[in-house]
């Protein structure tokens, strides 16, 4: 049961709306990977793979211990790991997880664990860095990977693979395009060289949104299941996966000339109600929502949020809202309340998403 009334709905519905709106914009057979990293963007990744585990190709999450954690829930599909670290490359295998090998340094150590236990063909995936600049191997550094892995039958390259660097922005399209034939150029050279054809794969959300020529075998799909495309239109054929509600702890009745809240942050100008709602920053509330800059839904009002936010709590003015304790409260549920929620935070959906933290219980629906 929940004791911590504030829980974060996880809509099964809109998964599969937003998985069918990716797929009907791709060839029918180009593989799908759902991004679960990051607790599947500040829901639950594990929820979320259980219900995708039928629907996807693979699954990515970013560390090991978040591959660990799908594993150990029983989930079978093949999982990629985006950023190990050599000390995780045991329990990688331990796991069944399938690294993504970026530089010399996890290659060569992943390479010579391979050699030692000894694995057969085990999927490895080889990142390249096209402009990024983030993670991957140069492409100067294709002879010697090929030559290493025409060497072993302890790994097999499942795919190769890149990721872009500005796909939601169209004034980048330049960049982006000049990134994508690095990358074919880079595929090219695996396909003529190694003897086996290892899938490709550099597309994100946006990237299947703007450059759905470049989907090659695979596409990494993260935000776009959960609702957001990189652009209005887009964000608006897609559908809402993460609702999060609490209810009303506490109303109290305010007098002219008081006060709510820490540091007094609020003075009441006159008699009013305010409810106080047990959600707060530590659940992934950003202070900056206090103040006014933020609401909550009651009964279908917008109640500004006053004062300001508390490690466990809100407090917001409901003095023209007809509610009353125990009422439920909507801090989400819609991609327009996140999107303001992230403007106020000055920063992104993916960031306000991901805040929300593990003290949230989470269901899905
Ligand atoms: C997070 C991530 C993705 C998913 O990106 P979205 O923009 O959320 O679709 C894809 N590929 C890599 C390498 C990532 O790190």
């Amino acid at each position: 049961m929940n004791n911590h009334v504030t829980v974060l709905e996880i809509d099964s519905n809109a998964l599969v709306h937003n998985l069918n709106y990716f797929k009907q914009k791709l060839k029918p057979n180009t593989k799908i990977l759902a991004v679960v990293k990051a607790f599947g963007y500040g829901s639950d990744g594990i929820q979320v793979a259980k219900f995708l585990e039928d629907k996807v190709d693979y699954f990515a999450v970013a560390y090991a211990n978040e591959g660990i954690a799908l594993r150990k829930a029983e989930i079978k599909t093949p999982i990629l790991v985006l950023h190990p670290q050599v000390p995780n490359l045991q329990s990688i295998i331990d796991f069944r997880l399938e690294p993504n090998l970026y530089n010399f340094k996890i290659f060569n150590a992943f390479l010579k664990l391979a050699d030692e236990i000894p694995l057969m063909n085990y999927p490895i995936h080889i990142k390249f860095n096209t402009g990024l600049n983030r993670l991957g191997f140069w492409h100067t550094d294709i002879p010697k990977i090929i030559t290493s892995l025409k060497e072993t039958t302890h790994v097999k390259a499942a795919s190769i693979f890149s990721h872009l660097a500005a796909s939601e922005d169209l004034e980048e399209q330049d960049f982006t395009i000049n990134q994508i034939n690095n990358f074919a150029y880079i595929a090219q050279q695996f396909y003529k060289h190694l003897g086996y054809e290892p899938m490709l794969h550099i597309l994100n959300t946006s990237g299947v949104v703007n450059f759905p020529q470049a989907q090659f075998d695979m596409v990494r799909v993260g935000i776009g299941l959960y609702g957001f495309g990189n652009d209005e239109k887009e964000t608006s054929q897609l559908k809402n996966t993460h609702n999060l509600k609490s209810i009303i702890s506490q109303i109290h009745l305010i007098e002219p000339g008081e006060t709510v809240g820490y540091n007094r942050a609020f003075t009441a100008k006159r008699r009013g109600k305010t409810a106080t709602i047990p959600i707060g920053h530590a659940d992934g509330l950003s202070r900056r929502l206090g103040n006014k800059n933020g609401y909550v839904l009651i009964n279908n009002k917008k109640a500004p949020i006053i004062g300001n936010v508390c490690m466990d709590m809100i407090m917001v003015n409901v003095s023209k809202i007809d509610c009353k304790e125990g009422d439920e409260v909507i801090i989400f549920n819609t991609q327009e309340m996140i999107e303001d929620i992230a403007d106020v935070s000055e920063t992104i959906p993916y960031e306000t998403l991901t805040a929300i933290s593990q003290r949230v219980k989470k269901m899905l629906t």
